[in-house]
């Protein structure tokens, strides 16, 4: 790589779709799951794909982590062909379903991948140690993941997501089959350690708060063909516990629940401009 490849990796977006479609040919029938998708990711944005069931949106996901070809378009991430991004480990997953070796402690489970690219031990302990620290579970290395509850597995998945650093998160309903207060305290988390990483974050959910409250920008998806309905900026600032509470968060919310109903939402009002000066004052904003 050239002095100048570097470079324009630098400023390269964390992911750019162009012109993104899939075909599933099944015995029966053909189903167009993805259309037309035009997508820029910033570097450090946090976005989220939301929509019906069966709207393409983990298609979508899996087409950015290069588990599945488009059958048009363009996928670069970090201004690379999705392969290579793939081969180069620029991106972390994370499922539903945290997918932990039962029979592996935390430490080791976290330790994982940089085994399997080769990373010497105490260099794999070093990293396991921080990011058990950044997750908030260093005191259950030497647990094993049936010892503990939902929302901690989440966070071994999580850190084990984020062992090589990678520049982008892809998450896939993480926090579908949590109990609504764990998972309102890993989103917090979640928030945290996006801003303590500067990972890009594109974050797949069906929860309309879920995405308000987590994102930069929330892409409102429709199904048959699977394509993006609505592009939402939400500007409500660093966030906190009183995010939940302000006037901004519920416009957002309105604004999501509007376009995946179909209507109409005005480009030129941004998610946020409801906050009143108390909320401002809160550090809300
Ligand atoms: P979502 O994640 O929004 O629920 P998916 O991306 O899972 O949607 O699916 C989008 C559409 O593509 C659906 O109609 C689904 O049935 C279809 N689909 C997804 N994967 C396959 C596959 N491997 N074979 C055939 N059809 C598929």
């Amino acid at each position: 790589m050239t002095a100048r490849d570097d470079l324009v990796d630098d400023v390269a977006p964390a992911v750019e779709l162009r012109g993104v479609g899939r075909t599933f040919a099944t015995r029966k029938n053909t189903v167009v799951a993805l259309q037309d998708i035009d997508l820029t990711i910033a570097r450090g944005e946090f976005v989220s794909l939301i929509g019906p069931s069966g709207c393409g949106k983990s298609t979508l996901l899996r087409i950015v982590a290069d588990l599945l070809e488009p059958s048009t378009g363009e996928v670069r991430v970090n201004g690379k062909p999705a392969r290579q991004a793939r081969l180069d480990q620029d991106y972390g997953i994370a499922f539903q379903q945290a997918g932990l070796l039962d029979w592996r402690t935390v430490q080791a489970n976290i330790e994982l991948p940089l085994e399997l690219h080769g990373v010497g031990k105490p260099q794999r302990r070093e990293r396991a140690r921080e990011l058990l620290e950044l997750v908030g579970l260093a005191d259950f290395a030497g647990h094993r993941p049936p010892q503990l509850s939902g929302g901690m597995q989440q966070r071994v998945a999580i850190a084990r997501a984020l062992a090589e650093r990678p520049a982008l998160l892809l998450m896939d309903e993480p926090f579908g089959a949590l109990d609504e207060m764990t998972r309102e305290r890993m989103q917090n988390e979640l928030v945290r350690i996006a801003g303590e990483t500067g990972a890009a974050v594109v974050f797949v959910t069906h929860s309309i708060p879920e995405a308000v409250f987590l994102s930069d920008r929330v892409v409102v998806m429709s199904p048959r063909p699977g394509r993006i309905a609505e592009i939402i900026p939400v500007a409500l600032g660093a966030r906190t516990e009183d995010t939940r509470e302000a006037p901004g968060f519920y416009a957002g919310i309105t604004q999501v629940r509007e376009a995946l109903r179909g209507r109409p939402v005005p480009d030129t009002v941004e998610v946020g401009v409801a906050l009143s000066a108390a909320d401002r004052a809160q550090g809300a904003l």
